[in-house]
């Protein structure tokens, strides 16, 4: 690769979000540190990497040179986390992006539809045109772009950084990012706190502040209570939560991911005792049309809501997990455990079987119930052998499974963590480097073996360490900080009671391995590895949330494993994707996934399941169930906040709400 590389369609105003990143979050020193032209410096745990940079804010175009640069940090690796960083700070693969608020004359007339441009999810596999794109910087500007839009008539659509699969947050009308209602936007005004020599504030309503809040009981625990803005991501939060001896009791493991989207889609981290993220919210203030403002916690109800008669805490479970359609997410109230505790990770690579074995499920009941947090990946086929040029797999029975426990000590975090840190965090960067490989796996199917087993070594690199230390909670939990950005994902839920609970998940795992089986041998299909990137199972206990896909009902014993596959997005691998799911979800094979009564992921591919939308109307309207059911609940509320849905529902939520497609 050329140690050069230019990046496209580079405002000013993008570049210099670029470099607040790179400063804050790599320690990058650049020289001059205002110009548009020098050197940046960024010290690795390898060595150090100097680019230089240089911006033409005219022809919108950023140029990085690489100066010098570690023998083992491929250049394409650093291209490709820059590339990422870009895209980040455009909010999604946006091509333009209007950071200027529109005004509602302009959002009328459609005088900003043209700098639109099409937007898109995190991963690209989404693009929608909206007629105006807003990233406001705070509540004044959030409400100007709802009240704008509202007059406008356009339907209107809140997201984040777009980390989902499906057309949740696309609209042809006003797509709101509230990406830069965040403490970590220097560009907009932080009101306490702030280091000296940043702009005043002349509002509070301006602030994207972080307010630490009473210590209360909450859920029979001490908690810290934390106001943070919508725009603040997992990362963030948890360096916070950290800091004030309140970690985050679980949380997944991405750093970037926007605290607005993962609480609107009920998000989970893993831990068999855990809740959803969604169960940490105490309180949460939504903006509906018009710019009115509606906020709920755990002891009040707002006032337009009072005739509906439900008591504060049930109400909290019908507007916490709310798909973006009860009006922009503008606050989120945590209530954090006062635990501190660290944690001990232990990575092992085990054969298959030792853990999901059909005929003794009590193996994974063993290992889920025996550690505070598990994860399972299955890399598929990693074992092989070669035949003339050719991989092919000795069978999924013998291959080797990533196992990650998670257990909590109170032993002290080891001076090695801060190594092993590091040592995350480079091959966090590494992880850039399977972009590439979904062309390779696109072009030659058949090498998925290889590229398997090649991901599994990496991995076993990365964490060889990990055993020897004790870490901060956020260290651990956020254990993946890159990700390359071509590849698909669905998960689903699996009640799970007793030990039955256990023997469905190994049979629904074994469920999904027979098709992929029959894929692979062809018997079914005409591609061989339609999953090809890997599968992985997590465990909570369960959600209140009406709307969350772990929902059961207080007091339930019944725990949730969530259970995903990916694959590389390139090419035709997509339309491979679709082709296995229509076949896994079949009435002939069983109907999948489906066949344990648990709902999709909110966030996940789910027009990628056939029959997903009267599929799921049917458990959160059963025609038989209580009355009212639980889309009725939440329907209720939406309806008093957005009558019809007129204003935030778009067709694919309506799809959702009404079962039909
Ligand atoms: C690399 C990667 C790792 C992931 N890891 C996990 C994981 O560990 N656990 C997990 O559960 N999921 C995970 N996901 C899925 C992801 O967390 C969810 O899809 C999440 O909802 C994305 O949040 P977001 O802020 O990007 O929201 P978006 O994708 O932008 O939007 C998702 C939904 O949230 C709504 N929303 C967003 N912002 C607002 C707002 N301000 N007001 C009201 N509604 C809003 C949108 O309208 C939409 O309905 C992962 C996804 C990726 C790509």
């Amino acid at each position: 690769m050329n140690d050069c590389q230019t990046f496209h369609g580079v405002t000013a105003a993008i570049f210099e979000r670029v470099k607040d990143i790179g400063r804050r979050e790599r320690g990058t020193a650049y020289d001059p540190p205002d110009a548009v032209s020098g050197t940046a410096t960024t010290i690795t745990p390898v060595g150090s990497i100097v680019l230089t940079f240089d911006l033409d804010a005219r022809a919108e175009t950023l140029t990085y040179c690489i100066a010098s640069r570690p023998w083992i940090m491929p250049a394409n690796a650093i291209f490709d986390g820059i590339a990422n960083t870009i895209d980040l700070c455009r909010g999604g693969a946006a091509q333009v992006v209007t950071s200027r608020v529109p005004s509602a004359r302009e959002l009328a007339t459609g005088a900003v539809a043209a700098a639109s441009g099409v937007q898109s999810n995190w991963s690209g596999t989404i693009q929608y045109s909206p007629a105006s794109y807003v990233e406001p910087a705070n509540f004044l500007e959030l409400r100007q772009a709802v009240q704008g839009a509202t007059t406008a008539g356009q339907q209107i659509r809140p997201r984040g950084t777009g980390h989902s699969w499906n057309q949740a947050i696309s609209t042809s009308g006003c797509s709101i990012n509230t990406i830069r209602m965040s403490p970590g936007n220097r560009a907009a005004c932080v009101c306490t706190g702030k280091p000296p020599g940043e702009r005043p504030c002349g509002d509070r309503q301006s602030c994207n502040d972080v307010v630490w809040g009473d210590i209360i009981t909450f859920n029979g625990q001490s908690c810290q209570l934390v106001t943070v803005p919508p725009g603040i991501n997992q990362g963030d939060l948890a360096a916070l939560a950290q800091a004030k001896g309140c970690p985050l009791p679980t949380q997944g493991p991405a750093p970037d991911i926007t605290l607005s989207g993962f609480v609107a889609n009920g998000c989970h981290g893993t831990g068999w005792t855990q809740p959803t993220i969604a169960e940490l919210v105490y309180g949460l203030e939504l903006m509906g049309p018009g710019g009115q403002t509606f906020f709920f916690s755990m002891e009040q109800v707002p006032p337009e809501l009072a005739s509906l008669g439900i008591a504060p805490p049930d109400m909290m479970n019908i507007v916490r997990a709310n798909l973006g359609a009860l009006g922009v997410l503008t606050k989120i109230v945590f209530a954090l455990p006062r635990t501190p505790f660290n944690l001990r990770v232990n990575n092992d690579f085990v054969v298959l079987t030792d853990v999901l074995d059909p005929s003794d499920p009590g193996k994974l009941e063993a290992l889920v119930t025996g550690n505070d947090y598990v994860e399972i990946f299955w890399f598929p086929y990693n074992n092989f052998r070669m035949e003339w040029l050719k991989p092919v797999a000795v069978g999924p029975t013998t291959d080797t499974l990533w196992l990650m426990r998670l257990n909590r000590t109170n032993q002290p975090v080891t001076v090695g963590e801060v190594i092993i840190d590091a040592w995350n965090e480079l091959f966090g960067e590494l992880a850039a480097i399977g972009g590439p490989i979904g062309n390779v796996v696109e072009m030659s199917n058949d090498l998925v073996p290889i590229v398997s087993k090649f991901a599994l070594d990496t991995i076993r690199g990365k964490t060889l360490l990990d055993s020897l230390a004790v870490f901060p909670p956020a260290d651990a939990f956020l254990y993946q900080r890159a990700y390359f950005r071509n590849f698909l994902d669905l998960e689903f839920t699996i009640p799970m009671t007793g030990s039955q609970g256990f023997r469905d998940v190994v049979d629904a795992f074994y469920m999904l391995v027979n098709r992929m089986e029959a894929w692979r041998t062809g018997q079914s299909g005409s591609f061989q590895y339609p999953v090809n990137l890997n599968v992985h199972l997590r465990f909570i206990k369960n959600s209140q949330a009406l709307m969350s896909p772990a929902y059961q009902p207080a007091g339930s014993p019944t725990h949730t494993c969530y259970i995903e596959y990916l694959s590389y997005a390139d090419g035709r691998l997509t339309d491979e994707y679709l082709a296995f799911s229509q076949d896994f979800y079949s009435a002939a094979h069983g109907l999948g996934w489906k066949k344990y009564r648990g709902l999709p992921h909110w966030g996940k591919y789910l027009p990628s399941v056939p029959g997903i939308f009267p599929y799921v109307h049917e458990l959160l309207a059963p025609p038989s169930g209580p009355t009212p059911s639980r889309l009725a609940q939440f329907l209720s509320v939406r309806n008093i906040i957005d009558p019809g849905g007129t204003v935030f529902t778009n067709s694919y939520l309506e799809s959702i709400f009404t079962g039909t497609p």
